[in-house]
């Protein structure tokens, strides 16, 4: 029997932190490939997003890790004004709900955080695998970690596994014509590029992996 790892605030904390340092690393290559088919702001939204989340959660004592998401998406919500900002602080905000006030998670739970997240990109932004969008990654992601859990498989594997699904996601976005968000206006000319939101879900998965591979 594999022992379940207990999460907590701290592996929220900690998660944010990860992601902040990934997308401040990897900003001027978002803003090329927001530049490419969009208005190449997108690594300056998830910088100055990130940071501020950061910010929020040091200032605000010591909430449980659903708070603490909810806080988060907030914030991203009222410092973003791009399209990432309202997608990624509602996904943050319904994966918070889903744990409510209970101060640890198992693998399982978080798997339920990622699915209320991605349910909620794909309810505002009504964008579907294959669209070009963020949820070329989210999604593989999201399903991935579901099946390696069920398979048995430890969180710290499950999580790789996820990551490299979204980063999968990420390249299989690059032959794709993008049908929503601001890329799509380029039609055909969208096509040959990255996505950058599925670029920086990559990193947001995989900042996920780090933290709690760095938790114990
Ligand atoms: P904006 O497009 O407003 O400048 P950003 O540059 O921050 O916002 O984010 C662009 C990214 O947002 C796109 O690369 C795409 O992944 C994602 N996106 C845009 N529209 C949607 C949508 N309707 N559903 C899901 N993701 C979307
Ligand atoms: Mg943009």
């Amino acid at each position: 029997m594999i022992s379940e790892r207990v999460m907590n605030a701290a592996t929220i904390t900690s998660w944010m932190r990860e992601i902040d340092v990934a997308v401040r690393a990897d900003k001027d290559h978002l803003v090329q490939l927001d530049a490419a088919i969009g208005d190449g702001d997108h690594g300056t939204n998830m910088t100055r997003g990130f940071e501020a989340v950061v910010q929020a959660l040091d200032a605000d004592g010591d909430p449980p890790p659903g708070k603490l998401l909810i806080l988060a998406g907030r914030t991203l919500v009222s410092t973003v004004g791009g399209a990432s900002g309202p997608l990624w602080g509602s996904a943050l905000r319904s994966g918070g709900r889903v744990l409510g006030e209970s101060p640890t998670f198992d693998g399982n739970q978080l798997a339920d955080v990622l699915a209320a997240a991605l349910a909620s990109v794909k309810d505002l932004g009504t964008a579907a695998v294959g669209d070009k969008t963020m949820v070329d990654a989210l999604e593989p992601a999201v399903d991935t970690l579901r099946a390696r859990l069920s398979d048995g498989v430890p969180l710290s594997q499950a999580l790789d596994d996820a990551a490299s699904a979204a980063e999968s996601g990420m390249r299989a976005t690059i032959p794709l014509q993008a049908r929503k968000g601001r890329a799509s206006y380029l039609g055909e000319r969208s096509v040959g590029h990255q996505d950058p939101g599925a670029t920086s879900t990559a990193l947001i998965m995989r900042a996920l992996q780090k933290a709690v591979a760095s938790g114990s």
